[in-house]
C-alpha cells in the first residue's frame, strides 16, 4: 500500500520544540528576574538598613558607654581640683585612674597635663608628651582641635591582638582654660567579631568610616583602602554620602555592582558602612536560573523524544484508519483526492502517461438478494483482495462506491491499461469468491481512460465512467476504452511498462 503523509511530523516536533522552549524560558527567565528585584528589594529596603541598625546598637553599646565616661572624667571636680593644685599628689590621680579603669572594665585610663606634659595612668606617671614625639601626635592634635573629644582607633598600639580604641576628652577649668586631656581606652574586639560574623553570614562588607572619609573600623577585610576616596567606584560618592549622612548608594567596582547603606551615627561622628556585593546575593538566584535552564532542556528533549516516538507509532495507524476503507482495507476517495493531486504535480514536472480503470461489479444486487447483505460485502472483500494480488506496486486501488473500484495505473497508457483490465476481468470472472463454503463468481465491466495532459480529474473519471457505462450497456463482463480528447500531447514511453502481473 502506498504511504503517504497527513500531517508532517517533522514541522510538529519543530513547532512542539518551539513552544516548549519559548514557554520554559519565559517562565524560567521571568522568574528569574521577579526573584532577583525581590531580593534587590529585600537588600535595600530591609537586609541593609536592618544589619546596620543591629551593630549600630552593638556599637552603641561597646563605644557610647566609653564615651560617657571619658565626658564623666573631663567633667570630673576631682580631676580638675587636682590639677589646679598643680598636680602635686600622684598617688591620689593613679589611684582614682585605676578606680575608673577597673569599675568599667577598660583597657587603660589617662590624663594628660598640658602643663606639666606628664602622661597619668592607673600605675602613676607613664612618660613626659613630647611635641617631636610620632607616638604623642595623638595628644597635640587633641590640644589643637576644636571639638570636646575625638575617638581615635590606635593601630600601633603595645596590645597587638586587640584593636583599641581610645576616647580621648579635653578638660577645662573652672574658667573654662584647657588643663589636658583624659578618657579611657578599650578593646573593641566585640564589635569586631560582631561584624566579622555579620560579613559571614550574609556576605556583607561593614566598616565605620570618620568625617574625613578614613575607613577607621572593619572586620577582617583584607587589603580594605582606608582612604575611601582612593576606593574603586566608590571614591567618587565619598563626597557626596559624608555631606548626606545617611541614605542607600550603588556603585560599581571590577564589575560588581555594590548596593551600600549609609547611617550616620552622632555619638561616635561615624559613618556605618554596610554594603553587599549584589553579585554574591543573587548567586543562590542564578544558579537557581542555570539549574531550571538544564531541567527545561531535559524536559523539552524528553517531551520531544517521547512524542516522536508515539507519533511514528501511531502516525501510520492514524493514516491509515483516515486513508482506508474500512471493508476491504482499499484507499478511499479521500485519499484517492490526495494521491491524484500528488500525481498531477509530477506530470506537470514530467509527463508520464497515466491510466484509471473503473470497475463495476455485474448484478451485484442479485448477489444481495440471493445471499444476504454479509454475503455481498465478503464478496467485496475477496474481490479486493483479487484486485490488488493483480497490481504493481506503483499502482493504486481505491473503492470508489458500493461495489465499484478505481485503479490507477502509473506509467500506462490507454492500450497498457486496456489490456490490464482485460486480464483483470477474466481473473474475476475465473476467481470465484469464497464465503462461508460457498463459491461465488462474479463479474465486472471495466470503464478505461488515460490522463489527456489537461483536464481535471473528475472529467478523467467522467469519462471513465462514461465507457463504463458503455460496457454495461454492451452486455456487462467488458472493457470499454474512453474516447481520448487530444491524446498528442501525452509523452508515450518508448518500451512497453513490465508486465502487470496479472
Ligand atoms: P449493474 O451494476 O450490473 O447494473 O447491477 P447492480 O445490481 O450491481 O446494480 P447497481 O450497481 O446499481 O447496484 C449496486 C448494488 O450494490 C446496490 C447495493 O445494494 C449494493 N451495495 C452497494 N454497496 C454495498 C455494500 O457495501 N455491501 C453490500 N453487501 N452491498 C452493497
Ligand atoms: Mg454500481
Ligand atoms: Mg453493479
Amino acid at each position: 500500500m502506498h504511504g503517504f503523509r497527513i500531517f508532517d511530523r517533522r514541522s510538529l516536533l519543530l513547532l512542539l520544540s518551539l513552544l516548549l522552549s519559548a514557554g520554559f524560558f519565559a517562565t524560567t527567565l521571568f522568574g528569574y528576574f521577579v526573584s532577583k528585584q525581590a531580593i534587590r528589594d529585600a537588600i535595600v529596603g530591609q537586609d541593609l538598613p536592618l544589619t546596620a541598625s543591629n551593630i549600630y546598637s552593638e556599637i552603641q553599646k561597646d563605644l557610647v558607654r566609653p564615651v560617657l565616661i571619658s565626658s564623666t572624667m573631663a567633667h570630673d571636680t576631682f580631676l580638675r581640683d587636682w590639677v589646679v593644685k598643680r598636680e602635686s599628689r600622684v598617688a591620689e590621680m593613679a589611684h582614682y585612674l585605676r578606680e575608673i579603669k577597673e569599675r568599667h572594665g577598660a583597657f587603660s585610663s589617662f590624663f594628660v597635663s598640658d602643663k606639666s606634659a606628664i602622661y597619668y595612668t592607673g600605675e602613676g606617671v607613664l612618660k613626659r608628651v613630647s611635641a617631636t614625639d610620632p607616638l604623642d601626635a595623638w595628644y597635640f592634635r587633641v590640644r589643637d582641635m576644636k571639638p570636646d573629644y575625638e575617638i581615635n582607633v590606635d593601630p600601633d598600639l603595645a596590645n597587638a591582638n586587640a584593636l583599641t580604641i581610645f576616647i580621648n576628652y579635653r578638660v577645662f577649668d573652672f574658667s573654662g582654660n584647657y588643663i589636658g586631656a583624659t578618657g579611657i581606652g578599650l578593646t573593641v574586639d566585640a564589635v569586631r567579631r560582631l561584624i566579622t560574623d555579620y560579613q559571614r553570614r550574609f556576605q556583607r562588607t561593614i566598616y565605620f568610616v570618620d568625617a574625613q572619609g578614613q575607613v577607621v573600623l572593619f572586620g577582617n577585610q583584607s587589603g580594605r583602602a582606608r582612604d575611601l576616596r582612593s576606593a574603586p567606584g566608590l571614591g567618587a560618592l565619598v563626597e557626596r554620602i559624608l555631606r548626606e549622612k545617611a541614605g542607600t548608594y550603588q556603585y560599581s567596582a571590577n564589575g560588581d555592582n555594590h548596593i551600600l547603606n549609609v547611617n550616620y551615627l552622632p555619638e561616635l561622628k561615624w559613618y556605618l558602612f554596610v554594603e553587599q556585593n549584589e553579585a554574591t546575593a543573587l548567586a543562590g538566584i542564578r544558579r537557581t536560573l542555570y539549574i531550571n535552564l538544564a531541567i527545561s532542556l531535559v524536559v523539552t528533549l524528553v517531551v520531544l523524544l517521547l512524542t516522536h516516538f508515539v507519533l511514528s507509532r501511531y502516525q501510520h495507524r492514524i493514516e491509515e484508519m483516515a486513508s482506508t476503507d474500512n471493508l476491504t482495507g482499499l484507499l478511499n476517495r479521500h485519499a484517492f483526492d490526495i494521491l491524484i493531486g500528488k500525481l498531477l504535480a509530477d506530470y506537470r514536472r514530467a509527463p508520464k502517461p497515466f491510466a484509471i480503470l473503473l470497475a463495476d461489479i455485474d448484478h451485484f444486487k442479485q448477489i444481495n438478494d440471493r445471499h444476504g447483505h454479509l454475503v455481498g460485502d465478503q464478496v467485496l472483500k475477496g474481490l479486493a483482495g483479487v484486485l490488488l494480488g493483480g497490481l504493481r506496486q506503483s499502482d493504486i486501488a481505491v473503492r470508489w462506491g458500493g461495489e465499484e473500484f478505481l485503479l490507477l495505473l502509473n506509467g500506462c497508457d490507454h492500450t497498457e491499461a486496456q489490456r490490464v483490465a482485460e486480464n483483470l476481468r477474466q481473473r474475476i470472472e475465473t476467481t470465484p469468491i469464497e464465503v462461508d463454503g460457498l463459491d461465488i463468481v462474479v463479474t465486472i465491466s471495466v470503464g478505461v481512460s488515460q490522463y489527456d495532459g489537461v483536464e481535471l480529474p473528475d472529467q478523467m473519471v467522467n469519462r471513465a465512467d462514461t465507457a463504463l457505462y458503455a460496457a454495461k450497456k454492451g452486455g456487462r463482463n467488458r472493457v470499454e476504452v474512453a474516447a481520448q480528447p487530444d491524446l498528442a500531447q501525452v509523452a508515450v514511453p518508448p518500451a512497453p511498462t513490465p508486465g502487470s502481473g496479472i
